[in-house]
């Protein structure tokens, strides 16, 4: 049976108990709404270590759109559910307050002085797009450790420069492992998301055109083409075909090399990354090109 914590504090107490025991604990942070790609998380975690956590968290802090925030779908019980069929050990959420009891002024708003630096890889596309999101995640996942102490922490690719960030974010403090987990998708291809409940079912079969994009881009890769440019013109390409689709950017970026801009010329290595929205839901997505999906 999972154990169910509604309250950081507690959640901090059963981590130390399990790490005194010389129990490993993996760590999924996650905004609830979970699929099958939160779930492919949580299994890598109780593969690799003795105890699988998760934590339910729609992060106010990471939120640039309260519209966003305020249709973020919510259902803890359901989670919970679906966590215990996996043989998840414990899950965790709370509020605000319960996460930063001391750092929060009169209006329950985080202190600045309390933010973390998100770091280089905050630079450009998602941090360009959605002002303060990699700095309200840094701060959250900063915490998050805090709580769990983990052994290791998973994240998924599907959101590839949180990944990076939080990578810097794990480096910086000395800890945790940082492992990232391939992209989950339905079987036409789109990328699980939470935000894809939200989607109508018109939309939702017309947005794998994101992933038939990144197919173009790794195509043209496979070809021999390496100039930035031309990869992201091929994305661009396949994305104009669907005018439902409000294309925010389709760009390439050495994954070793992040950078605010988006590269000129030849790349050595590529990774395609995709954002827009259909109606009010907005998508992303990416690729690795020259890798197996
Ligand atoms: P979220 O609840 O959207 O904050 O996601 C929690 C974690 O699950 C993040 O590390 C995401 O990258 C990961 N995740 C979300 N969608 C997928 C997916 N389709 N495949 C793999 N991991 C995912």
């Amino acid at each position: 049976m999972i154990e169910r914590l509604d309250d950081p504090a507690a959640a901090r107490a059963w981590c130390a108990r399990e790490r005194e025991a010389g129990r490993t604990i993996g760590f999924v942070p996650t905004m609830g709404a979970l699929h099958a790609g939160h779930l492919s998380l949580v299994e890598r975690a109780l593969a690799e270590n003795d105890r699988a956590c998760v934590s339910v968290f729609v992060n106010p802090l990471q939120f640039d759109e309260a519209q966003d925030f305020d249709h973020y779908p919510r259902d803890f019980g359901a989670d919970v559910d679906l966590l215990d069929g996996v043989g998840c050990s414990m899950v965790f959420t709370g509020t605000l307050a319960g996460f930063f009891p001391d750092e929060l002024d009169d209006d329950g708003a985080l202190r600045p002085e309390f933010s973390v630096d998100p770091g280089a890889a905050a630079l450009g596309l998602e941090g360009a797009c959605r002002d303060g999101h990699f700095e309200g995640v840094a701060t959250i996942v900063d915490r998050l450790f805090d709580v769990v102490g983990p052994t290791r922490a998973y994240f998924g690719q599907k959101d590839f420069q949180q990944s990076l960030v939080v990578g810097d974010l794990a480096a910086r403090r000395g800890g945790p492992e940082v492992v990232v987990c391939p992209i989950a998708r339905e079987p036409h291809g789109l990328a699980r998301s939470s935000r894809n409940e939200r989607l109508s079912a018109g939309d939702r079969e017309r947005a794998a055109v994101i992933a038939r994009a990144l197919g173009a881009a790794d195509d043209a890769w496979s070809a021999g083409e390496r100039d930035a440019g031309a990869l992201s013109r091929r994305m661009v390409d396949v994305l104009s075909r669907e005018p439902r689709f409000a294309l925010e950017y389709a760009e390439l970026r050495d994954p070793r090399a992040w950078t605010g801009d988006a590269p000129t010329g030849a790349l050595e290595r590529a990774v395609a990354l995709v954002a827009g929205r259909f109606g009010d839901v907005r998508l992303i997505d990416n690729r690795v090109l020259g890798e197996a999906p």
